[in-house]
């Protein structure tokens, strides 16, 4: 959940889901080459995977361009956000991370022991990198940076990031959560992992949950210096998480540029699709980088939601700065038509 997120208290009929929007999922995945190998891995499900754990981090590593004792492995980056806070955060101290932002780590973080120091995004919703370097004191365990930034789907500049990280790595850990970069069209252009090659104490965090289409297999890695994958993996397990099919099916994924491609393509077509149809009603949407967008809406945001769901679509809602927000994730063409339709009505 996310600071100041109204979470639905009507129980939510799943089947009966004509638009699910609700939860960041890659609509088109897995590709099919990956559902196959999946398929053909189940027989092997009586043996660990820890060859086939070796196999994608050395797939990842290549990539990435760093040695594989730069990666670890999670059955979902929400794993590794979790680990990297229980680890960092067991005997407290403060989490440097943004207002709103994606709360996994922080709440993890919290629930340790530790203190959030929320610094508020920019006007234009980027991280506000001055504030949060000025907020780092002796007692900093982490920042935390999520860029593309969940709920508010901005970004933070790439060169102005890359100087925050290179200078502010010197006193802290910086923890960058990339989970949606691959739906930027030059994605590794703006990464940060060029930065843990080059030695600095930066984790970056990916998963195959988004453009891989994955979220149900539980397939995410951060990439860290040796040193700092050290630091976690000495108090907790990494591969003990991960089914063989899943890893074999990521290994597959590694493969499929071409279907990333497409689903890149849809993603984009999408946005502006629901871009176009709710400001031509009059709202003014957070420009979106990422496969979901979030926007305030004039109508109370629990009735909205309760709304929403009872007509079949699947939503996020948020309070945040005092007004209610509607998060939308990308679906398929058809969904968002109902999406926009089924806003259309309930708004009316
Ligand atoms: N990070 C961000 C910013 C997310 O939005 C999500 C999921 O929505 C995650 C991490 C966790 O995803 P997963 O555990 O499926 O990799």
């Amino acid at each position: 959940s996310i600071l100041g997120e109204y979470l639905p208290d009507f129980p939510i009929a799943e089947p009966k889901m004509v638009a699910r929007l609700n939860a960041n999922e890659n609509p088109y995945g897995p590709a099919p080459q990956v559902v196959k190998a999946i398929a053909e891995a189940a027989s092997t499900g009586n043996r660990y995977g820890h060859g086939d754990a070796a196999t994608l981090i050395a797939m990842i590593a290549e990539k990435e361009g760093v040695t594989p004792d730069h990666i670890m492995l999670g059955p979902g980056s929400t794993d590794l956000l979790e680990k990297v806070a229980i680890t960092r955060f067991k005997n407290g101290g403060n989490i440097i991370a943004a207002d709103p932002s994606y709360m996994s780590l922080i709440n993890t973080a919290e629930a340790m022991g530790g203190t959030w120091k929320p610094v508020p995004l920019t006007a234009d919703y980027a991280h506000d990198l001055d504030g949060m370097e000025k907020a780092i004191d002796s007692d900093t365990k982490l920042v935390y940076v999520c860029n593309p930034n969940n709920p508010t789907g901005s970004i933070t500049n790439t060169a102005d990031l890359k100087k925050f990280c290179a200078t502010a790595s010197e006193k802290t850990p910086i923890f960058v959560d990339e989970a949606y970069l691959e739906f930027l069209d030059n994605p590794m252009s703006q990464s940060m992992v060029g930065l843990v090659a080059e030695g600095k104490d930066v984790i970056v965090a990916r998963t195959f949950s988004k453009i891989h289409g994955m979220a149900g297999l539980r397939i995410g890695y951060i990439v860290a210096t040796p040193e700092r994958i050290e630091s976690i993996t000495s108090m907790v397990r990494s591969t003990m998480g991960l089914c063989v099919t899943s890893l074999k099916g990521a290994i597959a994924s590694m493969k499929q540029d071409s279907f990333m491609a497409e689903c890149r393509g849809y993603n984009s077509e999408c946005r502006k699709f629901t871009h176009d149809a709710i400001t031509s009603l009059g709202y003014d949407i957070i420009p979106s980088y990422t496969s979901f967008m979030i926007f305030p809406i004039s109508m109370n945001g629990k009735q909205f939601m309760k709304s929403m769901y009872d007509s079949g679509v699947g939503i996020r809602v948020f309070n945040i700065q005092d007004k209610d927000w509607c998060r939308v994730s990308m679906g398929t063409k058809t969904e968002m038509e109902i999406f926009v339709e089924t806003f259309k009505k309930v708004t009316a």
